[in-house]
């Protein structure tokens, strides 16, 4: 059976600032290398989670182990009220749980809006494409001027917006955002930051991977530290102010001992 937006609605079971992803005491591994040990953090309803942490920390591992690309090793993960641990990543996308990573998020051979007719038929139906696709380019009207280029073709920006814009239209519950912005110049990554808020403000909560910290904490509500595998702070962003950069870099809190 197919969800539907509709479905989705039905089972909307968390509300505004409540647990919507939970992962609790999670490990992961790649083969006999462990890469996540014990990860507990929370992403709450209509809220962005910043999840920052130095290279190979284990952030893009949290992204593929919550939509089920990576299996777990130990812990839960619960997702709008259920347990999806070992669900695999097709059911976790019906949930509403969407995950956007540089370069893999378009089909590049197809056009502007067969690309976005391809995501409303599988989750609205027929009948529904035809507003969606009204609704994507009144929001971007750039990939309507673009609606017959083939997605491969477009700038990076306009990529990130024509995947964006499947996200909003459909209305997700979640969105975890891998380093998109990489590789892209400033300015577009201020445009793509301002779809970010237009999906949060549209309801969608966001996992946010980021290079950029900066940009990301702007947006975020709450932040999760990792380093090397580990949780070292989960909370709200007011609550690492002026030593986040300590935690990133493992270096040991001068108030301590
Ligand atoms: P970066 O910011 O550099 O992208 P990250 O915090 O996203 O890093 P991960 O990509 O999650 O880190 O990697 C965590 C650890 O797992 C790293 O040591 C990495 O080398 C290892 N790893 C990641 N993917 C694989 C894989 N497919 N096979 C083996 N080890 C892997």
């Amino acid at each position: 059976m197919t969800a539907t937006a509709g479905d989705r609605a039905t089972v909307e079971a968390v509300g505004e600032g409540q647990p919507l992803l939970e992962l609790r005491d999670v490990g992961a591994s790649y083969g006999p290398y462990e890469a996540l040990f014990g990860v507990s953090l929370t992403v709450r309803a209509g809220r962005a989670l910043a999840l920052v942490g130095a290279n190979g920390a284990g952030k893009s591992t949290v992204a593929r182990v919550v939509s089920g690309l990576v299996p777990t090793t130990r812990g839960t993960i619960r997702f709008d009220g259920r347990d999806i641990t070992g669900r695999p990543a097709y059911e976790i996308a019906r949930m509403g749980l969407s995950q956007l990573t540089e370069g893999r998020s378009v089909f590049a051979s197809l056009t502007v809006e067969e690309n976005l007719t391809l995501s409303f038929r599988r989750a609205l139906g027929r009948r529904g494409v035809p507003d969606a696709l009204a609704r994507a380019y009144a929001a971007f009207p750039r990939l309507g001027e673009r609606r017959t280029q083939s997605a491969g073709t477009l700038s990076g920006g306009e990529q990130r917006m024509l995947a964006l814009a499947r996200v909003l239209v459909l209305k997700q519950r979640l969105l975890v955002v891998d380093e998109l912005s990489f590789g892209l110049a400033p300015v577009v990554v201020d445009e793509v930051y301002t779809a970010l808020e237009r999906v949060l403000a549209s309801g969608t909560s966001l996992l946010l991977i980021e290079q950029h910290v900066d940009r990301a904490l702007v947006l975020a509500d709450d932040v999760a530290v990792l380093s090397k595998g580990r949780v070292v702070y989960d909370g709200p962003v007011a609550g690492v102010e002026g030593r986040l950069g300590d935690l990133v870099l493992g270096r040991p809190d001068p108030g301590e001992g």
